[in-house]
């Protein structure tokens, strides 16, 4: 049976990577498709041949059934693999692709409808004898008729988006008196988000086990499982986590499981890679619903089956049979991958944007794997998902996983954007965790001990990104804040370097060369030369020699202490924008702009030079200086304000 010669990948990121490294390992022909967002992203980077398909916005580009078509003919692709999310769950893309005399490498459309809605394919799941929560997903969905059977169900109940997935739509509903706003709510943000306001309520599980069961079926009538995976630790009902084998499994619960799963794809005629959800409290374990696709997580049941899932998908589509039975497959080791994502727990899991400034993935061995849809320099826009890259660890057993996955994530060294590898770190390092115990609230439970406080940078940190900054200051640098009052060879006046990071200033004062300098931050000295290579840095003291990884991208300097990044900005007193700086007593905004500190209170004796307040605008941090020695009189804005162009924000007293 020959395969496919050419494929279109309809997706981006790290999974669109993935799936054009086995095409190539396989020799096929890849064909991504970019947006205006990803004209430089990796994902293009990977493929033979990249192809335009819209703008930035998603429903312009990645969810254009007919832009991703046209671009497969005109590339004479043969079969569309559409990764997870975007089009790979929507049954009428699927149509289309068989319409145009295109393979979607996916399962049948019957089996995609089937399972599209959760409500439908429980009613399927219960005939067929697939255990189900405890809950309601019939047709009678108003406000009272769902009392009385949430009633029925006994509180908490959770209110789901039949729709729904990516872990929006959910409610937990604590008592009857809520459940009418909670509905209300629900469907008007089902609606907005999916399109269809339909809802199903289920028995709220206080401390269950996300256990899922990964299938592979062919068109020859085999239907296999590929064993289960963990996914239990989660935030906001997404997975950032995930193992296999599921820890505390026995072989009897394996194969229950096995069986339920296996009965679901078969009543769904299912062929391809599907995965069947559970939940699972107290050994009991039910039906959730079944993602008619390769799943984020699928590399780890890679791991300990030593199988690739993507080229069994080219195969089952091409109408090969699977080369294996059940009785040839076994659980290897055991593996665990961490979803990297562009997000700032410590604010609620706000996404992140911005541009990556550094970016140093470990490399990939025999038990280690990277799968990463980012560059150094890429930017991370608001369009898209936050997942940035997965990394997947396989260990002979699960303590040896958990040690190698430790590794990794302080092995990996990411700069300029918030993520969530500090809390990964954490969720790693702690010990429940380790001794298997956990359930899907563990992050909640244990934030304070996952996620610490920022951690303030130390004086080695603050003194080699400030000897950064001198070093970096030479005669011909043209970024506007290296036009300073340059530095003096042999001089004896010290040069004050201030760091901005978030809200925090540091000043450090530096004399002597930056091979040979004299390092002071607030009281304290020492002596301090860095040395730097353009993958390391060493800063020698009085008393040690710290090794990091600096990196200067004016007016930004990133120092990377073993894995923690601390990104300062350089803010240069002399560099600040063409305000009449001799202008006398008023002050004013230079441009429009935040005030982002304060630096003076009123009364207080300014010498020229020294910055009063700092503005940001575009991203810029912006000092405004004291035109000459004075006073303070009178400040007119606060930190926080937003100011208008050419606002008066400080008045220096007359001169005496
Ligand atoms: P998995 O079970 O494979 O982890 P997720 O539920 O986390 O899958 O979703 C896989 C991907 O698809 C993620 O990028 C997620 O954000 C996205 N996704 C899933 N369902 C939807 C949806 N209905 N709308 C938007 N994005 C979705
Ligand atoms: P999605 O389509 O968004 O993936 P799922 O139905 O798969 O939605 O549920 C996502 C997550 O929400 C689960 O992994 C689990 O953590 C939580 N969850 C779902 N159903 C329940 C329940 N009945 N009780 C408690 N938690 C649940
Ligand atoms: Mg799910």
């Amino acid at each position: 049976m020959t395969n496919f010669s050419r494929i279109l990948i309809a997706n981006r990121g790290e999974i669109a990577c993935r799936i054009a490294a086995t095409a190539k390992r396989m020799g096929i022909y890849s064909v991504a498709v970019f947006s205006d967002a990803d004209r430089h992203a990796r994902h293009v980077q990977m493929a033979d041949e990249a192809r335009y398909i819209g703008p930035a916005r998603a429903a312009d580009s990645y969810l254009r059934a007919d832009h991703l078509i046209r671009a497969a003919q005109e590339s004479g692709a043969q079969a569309i693999h559409p990764g997870y999310g975007f089009l790979s769950e929507n049954a009428d893309f699927a149509q289309r692709c068989a319409d145009a005399g295109i393979v979607f490498i996916g399962p049948p459309i019957g089996a995609i409808r089937a399972m599209g809605s959760k409500a439908e394919s429980k009613t399927l799941m219960a005939r067929a004898g697939v255990p189900l929560v405890p809950g309601w997903h019939g047709s009678d969905t108003d406000d009272a008729a769902l009392a009385i059977h949430a009633a029925a169900i006994g509180y908490p109940v959770l209110i789901k988006a039949s729709a729904g997935g990516g872990g929006r739509g959910m409610r937990v509903v604590q008592q009857a008196c809520d459940l009418a706003e909670q509905l209300t709510a629900a469907r008007r943000e089902s609606l907005a988000a999916f399109g269809d306001s339909r809802l199903l309520l289920e028995k709220y599980l206080d401390a269950p086990r996300h256990i899922e069961v990964q299938i592979f079926a062919d068109h020859h009538g085999n239907t296999l499982s590929l064993f289960e995976r963990d996914c239990s630790i989660q935030r906001r009902h997404q997975k950032i986590i995930e193992e296999a084998p599921a820890p505390g499994i026995t072989a009897a619960l394996r194969a229950k499981l096995t069986e339920a799963a296996i009965l679901a794809a078969r009543t769904v005629s299912y062929v391809g890679a599907g995965t069947v959800e559970f939940i699972m409290q107290d050994g009991i374990f039910y039906f959730m619903e079944m993602n008619t696709r390769l799943q984020v997580e699928h590399p780890v049941t890679e791991m300990i089956t030593g199988l690739d899932l993507v080229e069994l998908q080219f195969r089952v589509a091409a109408g090969e049979k699977l080369p294996f039975t059940q009785a040839d497959l076994r659980i290897d080791g055991h593996a665990i991958e961490a979803r990297l994502c562009a997000e700032d727990p410590a604010r609620d899991f706000m996404p992140s944007i911005g541009r990556i400034r550094h970016l140093r993935e470990p490399a990939n061995t025999a038990t280690l794997r990277i799968d990463s849809g980012i560059t150094e320099g890429a930017a991370i826009t608001p369009f898209y998902d936050p997942l940035l890259a997965k990394i997947i660890v396989h260990g002979t057993d699960r303590l040896d996983a958990l040690r190698q996955l430790h590794i990794a994530l302080n092995d990996y060294e990411i700069g300029g954007i918030a993520t969530n590898l500090g809390l990964l770190r954490g969720i790693v390092s702690h010990a429940d965790f380790a001794a298997e115990r956990f359930d899907t609230g563990f992050i909640p439970r244990h934030w304070a001990d996952i996620l610490p406080p920022a951690a303030a940078p130390s004086d080695a940190v603050l003194a080699a990104a400030a000897l950064a900054a001198v070093a970096d200051t030479a005669p011909c640098d043209p970024s506007p804040w290296a036009v300073g009052d340059g530095f003096r060879i042999q001089g004896a006046a010290p040069r004050l370097v201030t760091l901005g990071a978030g809200d925090a200033f540091f000043e450090i004062a530096i004399t002597g060369t930056p091979t040979q300098a004299i390092v002071r931050i607030d009281d304290r000295e020492f002596s301090g030369y860095l040395t730097q290579t353009a993958s390391a840095a060493s800063l020698y003291t009085d008393t040690a020699i710290h090794h990091f990884t600096v990196r200067v991208d004016a007016p930004v300097i990133m120092v990377i202490d073993h894995g923690v990044a601390y990104e300062f900005r350089v803010i240069d007193p002399m560099a600040s924008l063409a305000v009449d700086q001799t202008a006398g007593s008023h002050l004013k905004a230079p441009i429009p702009a935040r005030i982002t500190a304060l630096r003076v209170s009123p009364g207080d004796v300014v010498a020229k030079g020294q910055i009063l307040l700092v503005l940001e605008a575009m991203k810029m941090e912006i000092p405004l200086t004291a035109p000459r020695d004075g006073t303070i009189a009178e400040i007119l804005r606060g930190a926080g304000d937003m100011v208008a162009e050419g606002e008066e924000l400080v008045t220096l007293a007359a001169e005496a």
